[in-house]
């Protein structure tokens, strides 16, 4: 049995949304009359509480086309120093929309809103205008950790006071709502923008959408074209999100479950230590005694697959295509891994 715990990327479509591709009502959405494109993107507007929505190729495309949207050149941006946009898209911050990135540490992915509001610098003959304010919710590389709802008002307000705009890089902003217990439309009211994924535990092979007002997303639309993100019959894409919207947000609370369990478990073992405390999700951040890339070599001939995310820590990240069979089976391989290093320490 081969677990593939590296990402909720991994998830394939399911019967239900390859037979919602066949029968996917088509046009060409370059030319404006996209049936099902027209329609993910209005449900996902709904969802999140916007006036309008893009479909767009991928979460990286919808934050470049956000930043590039709201920013000019040499305009500055305040953001998490290990978020996506900062650390996952290739310098595109950069070298698509200009911008100059002010950068703040976190706990676990949350900024301090006082230093936010000081890192605030108004355009002058010297100094850039900070125009952005880039949230992650929930955090990739502080292993899915949620920006509580106080913190996220509290960013809204500097925002308003500053004259800044909040984009969310919701990628998984369905796991924190479903963690949350509240809408995602309540975590969006926050911001100006936002995204999320839908190839990501939502189970759809490609796309996100991009959430604003009506005037964003027509310039957004504009941005997408000239980055060569518009598409033709993409509805048959499209059709694959409807689904996951109507049907696929509920079950993320199945994969949050697991991680737990896989967590406590790894917890229990000598060789490992587990931030239980950033345990918020559906990511498992594991620390390493020795370095991380030959724990996920050993994980591997054991048939479980992850990622070294830093030189002594691997992350798990639970989806759809982990069943219960397969949480048995990543559990027993951690167990086997940490009677190695036993044995070995023995020797
Ligand atoms: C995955 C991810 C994205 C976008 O990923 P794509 O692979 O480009 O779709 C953006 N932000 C965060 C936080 C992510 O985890």
């Amino acid at each position: 049995m081969i677990v593939d715990l590296r990402s909720d990327t991994i998830t394939r479509p399911t019967p239900e949304m390859y037979e919602a591709m066949m029968t996917a009502e088509l046009g060409d959405d370059v030319l404006g009359d996209e049936p099902t494109v027209t329609k993910l993107e209005q449900l996902a507007a709904e969802k999140m509480g916007k006036e309008a929505g893009v479909f767009v190729p991928s979460g990286t495309m919808a934050n470049q086309i956000a930043v590039k949207t709201w920013i000019s050149p040499g305009d500055a941006v305040i953001l998490e120093e290990e978020c996506h946009i900062q650390f996952y898209e290739s310098g595109s911050i950069a070298a698509h929309a200009g911008a100059l990135t002010w950068t703040l540490p976190s706990a676990r992915g949350v900024m301090d809103p006082k230093r936010v509001a000081d890192r605030y610098v108004p355009g002058s003959i010297h100094s850039p205008t900070t125009k952005l304010l880039c949230v992650e919710n929930t955090h990739n590389r502080a292993g899915g950790s949620i920006i509580p709802m106080e913190v996220m008002r509290d960013y809204r307000n500097v925002c308003d006071d500053k004259g800044m705009k909040m984009h969310v890089d919701g990628a998984r902003l369905f796991n924190a709502s479903v963690a949350l217990g509240v809408s995602a439309a309540e975590i969006a009211k926050y911001s100006d923008s936002i995204t999320f994924c839908l190839s990501k535990g939502l189970s759809c092979p490609v796309g996100s959408v991009l959430c604003g007002d009506a005037d964003f997303i027509g310039r957004a639309r504009y941005v997408r074209k000239r980055l060569g993100g518009a598409m033709r019959q993409s509805g048959i894409l499209a059709a694959c999100g409807i689904y996951a919207l109507d049907n696929m947000v509920e079950r993320l609370a199945d994969d949050h479950r697991r991680a737990y369990e896989f967590a406590g478990h790894v917890a229990e073992l000598d060789a490992f230590d587990v931030d239980m405390d950033g345990l918020q999700t559906n990511m498992v951040m594991v620390n390493t005694p020795t370095p991380a890339s030959d724990w996920s070599a050993r994980l591997g001939d054991l048939g479980v697959r992850c990622m070294a995310v830093a030189p002594r820590r691997l992350r798990f990240v639970f989806h759809r295509e982990i069943g219960d069979a397969q949480l048995i089976h990543a559990k027993s391989a951690m167990s086997e891994c940490a009677r190695g290093v036993h044995e070995t320490s023995n020797r």
